[in-house]
């Protein structure tokens, strides 16, 4: 029969790549709370409107690449295409306002966006996303962006820059808006069709257009940032200081809008020229009007978004990968090793020594062999002669040396064995 297929754009994430999923998850939570920030977790599945009203209706997500249906009831619902739209619609229904303690959230999980998929494009990808809500100070946009390099350096990844710029706020965006509509319908003929229609819906999308001829014509455009009011400015002027105490290195990329219609001042961006035509590992910016238009409370925010599976291409490429092995290997020959060995494997795990034995009347050659392709760092060899003499083979797989211990000590012995290494191993 036919074997069933995974949906295209849609990947498993097989165990011989999950240590670098641990990595990457452990290292965040690990900086991330460190920064005050807490987990939340919401829904895959939001009502359709959330996204359309929160993102914008003429943007590419909504417009192309949301996963949208009706429901049993006719009811038009979303696979959510980022995290920022639903933590915002959980933030205001659970009225978090009202709790000092939740200004800092993070989330990790599945997107959902129907693009071409491609190398580091896809159609169900992961992101690291993190919110603030309530704090307008810039100090706030430094430190989230130092924390972003924090992370990134913790990982041990490099070569990637921070890209920042300010795309101002409602008042100075909207005399802009009309300045940047004049220079595109001059140059109207020469853009895609695409940015022919975005050009009078909404004209600052055409900075996301990917066609090289369109990207050529807005070279020369007007730029926001050049246009920005005396607020804004001195915002954008405090986010680089603060950046600069920090020594977080960062370059002004006026060009940089973002896909989504929400923000507004500060937005960054993470980029990398290793990735081939991906060039964005993470992104984001403050979306000061976003709670309150979607019914909530008038309290800016601010967020940024990670792409886990670029971020693990591109560690994949840096560094050696994360390896996770087992302490203890059991080696079992014979009934009686069986019985004896099943049981010290539950009280070794029950201590916190991983611990992995052969199911399977393996020859001991090829339980050796299994041991050695785990990359367990001991092994203990249960025979049924052994047994019989109340003993046991315990082998280091590193310094291949063997030695005969008692039966009824096995369980410490090993214990202390571990602790004793691992020491030796801190002070060295
Ligand atoms: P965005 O919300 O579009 O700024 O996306 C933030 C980050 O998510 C990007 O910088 C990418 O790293 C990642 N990302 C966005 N879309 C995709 C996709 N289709 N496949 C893989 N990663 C993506």
């Amino acid at each position: 029969m036919e074997s069933i297929q995974a949906i295209k754009g849609m990947n498993d994430i097989l165990p011989d790549q999950i240590q670098w999923w641990q990595l990457v998850e452990r290292t965040a939570r690990t900086i991330l709370e460190n920064f005050g920030y807490r987990e939340i977790r919401t829904p895959i599945l939001e009502k359709t409107e959330l996204f359309s009203r929160s993102i914008g209706e003429n943007t590419d997500i909504v417009e192309k690449e949301m996963y949208t249906f009706a429901d049993r009831k006719g009811e038009w619902l979303t696979l959510r295409p980022e995290a920022t739209a639903s933590i915002v619609r959980a933030f205001i229904q659970h009225n978090l306002q009202a709790d000092p303690l939740a200004r800092k959230f993070y989330a990790m999980g599945p997107m959902f966006r129907y693009e071409r998929p491609q190398k580091g494009r896809y159609r169900q990808f992961y992101q690291l996303d993190a919110e603030v809500f309530g704090v307008e100070d810039p100090m706030l946009d430094a430190e989230l962006m130092n924390m972003l390099r924090v992370f990134l350096e913790q990982l041990g990844l490099s070569g990637v820059v921070l890209h920042i710029n300010s795309l101002g706020c409602p008042e100075c965006r909207t005399p802009y808006r009309s300045v940047l509509q004049k220079f595109l319908v001059e140059n109207a003929a020469d853009f895609c069709p695409d940015c022919q229609r975005r050009l009078h819906v909404n004209p600052l999308r055409v900075f996301d257009c990917k066609v090289e001829r369109c990207q050529k014509i807005i070279e020369n455009a007007p730029m926001l940032l050049d246009s920005i009011c005396e607020d804004c400015r001195d915002h954008f002027e405090a986010v680089r200081s603060y950046l600069e105490r920090l020594q977080t290195k960062y370059e002004i990329n006026p060009r940089m809008v973002r896909g989504l219609d929400y923000y507004m001042r500060t937005t960054f961006e993470i980029i990398t020229d290793r990735l081939g035509a991906q060039n964005a590992v993470g992104g984001g910016g403050r979306y000061d009007g976003l709670v309150r238009d979607l019914g909530g409370p008038d309290l800016p925010g601010i967020g940024f978004a990670i792409g886990m599976e670029r971020l693990i291409l591109l560690l994949q490429q840096q560094r050696t990968e994360p390896k996770r092995s087992p302490s203890m290997f059991i080696a079992l020959l014979g009934d009686r090793a069986k019985q004896e060995g099943f049981l010290i494997a539950q009280q070794l795990r029950s201590i916190g020594i991983e611990t992995e034995l052969d199911y399977a009347k393996h020859s001991l050659k090829s339980q050796m062999r299994r041991a050695d392709k785990l990359t367990a760092r001991y092994v203990l060899i249960l025979g049924d002669d052994e047994i019989l003499a109340g003993v046991a083979q315990f082998r280091d797989m590193e310094s291949k040396s063997q030695s005969t211990i008692p039966l009824d000590r096995v369980v410490p012995m090993i214990k202390n064995t571990i602790e004793n290494n691992a020491e030796t191993a801190a002070n060295d």
